[in-house]
């Protein structure tokens, strides 16, 4: 855990409201009682560092240990206070799980927490476009120019032949090709993704020693992020794809 977040854990769990004797996330080891909610990140939440190789088991197990606790028919007899403690728990829990559990969705709020936000990317990246006088549209990761060209004009040639309504094989052959390429490469984004995720945990380790990483972390926090954009545009892409073939 880098020494920001235990010390924010810290100031953030207070002494049991009940025995006074604990600090506890979600309840108190001493006594057992539900603790009022404390605004944590999702991987605090869990006990876990604030890095991307996350112990699905564990996170799993204790996912399933923490519902059952917080399970509303164990706080039938409780007082409204815990009752309504336990709903908040119940409900962080839940999304914290969904988010952590889904490898994109992990790094996207990771790189959320570390202050950058998807959507304004894509916003400036749409703006950028609009400034240069290129049509609005998603921009074609350069490595991928050629092929989108091509796949563009095949989906183009199969609009048209389904409007005369032929029907030619040897298209729906090659338009088949390039789908199964883009989902190739759609797939190897997320082995490129877990590389930066090991960067990104060996980069927290060392950190707790030395403060001065700041340009390696932004570096390769912005990878992150060319990575996703590169998965999300071929995603899309793969709907049109699969859109124009059943139409
Ligand atoms: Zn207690």
């Amino acid at each position: 855990m880098s020494g920001q977040a235990g010390q924010a854990a810290e100031e953030a769990t207070p002494r049991c409201w009940s025995c006074g004797t604990m600090r506890a996330v979600h309840f108190c080891s001493a006594c057992g009682k539900v603790q009022p909610p404390v605004p944590v990140d999702y991987f605090t939440f869990f006990g876990f560092p604030r890095k991307l190789n996350l112990d699905t088991a564990a996170l799993e197990k204790e996912f399933y240990a923490l519902s059952r606790r917080l399970h509303p028919d164990v706080f039938g007899q409780a007082d409204t206070q815990e009752r309504a403690w336990s709903l908040e728990q119940s409900s962080m829990l839940n999304d914290a799980y969904r988010t952590l559990k889904d490898p994109i969705k992990r790094t996207e709020y990771l790189l959320r927490l570390e202050g950058i936000e998807l959507e304004e990317q894509s916003k400036q990246a749409t703006e950028k476009a609009r400034a240069t006088g290129e049509l609005k549209k998603q921009v074609v990761p350069p490595d991928l120019l050629e092929e989108v060209f091509e796949l563009n004009m095949h989906l183009e040639e199969l609009r048209v032949q389904k409007e005369l309504g032929e029907d030619d094989p040897a298209l729906l052959e090659e338009i088949g090709k390039a789908k199964l390429s883009l989902e190739e490469k759609h797939d190897a984004l997320l082995n490129e993704l877990k590389t930066e995720w090991n960067n990104w945990d060996r980069l927290v380790d060392e950190q707790s020693e030395d403060s001065g990483a700041g340009a390696d972390r932004r570096k390769l926090l912005d990878q992150m992020v060319d990575v996703l954009n590169r998965r999300n545009y071929i995603r899309n892409l793969l709907r049109d794809v699969n859109e124009a073939m059943e139409s």
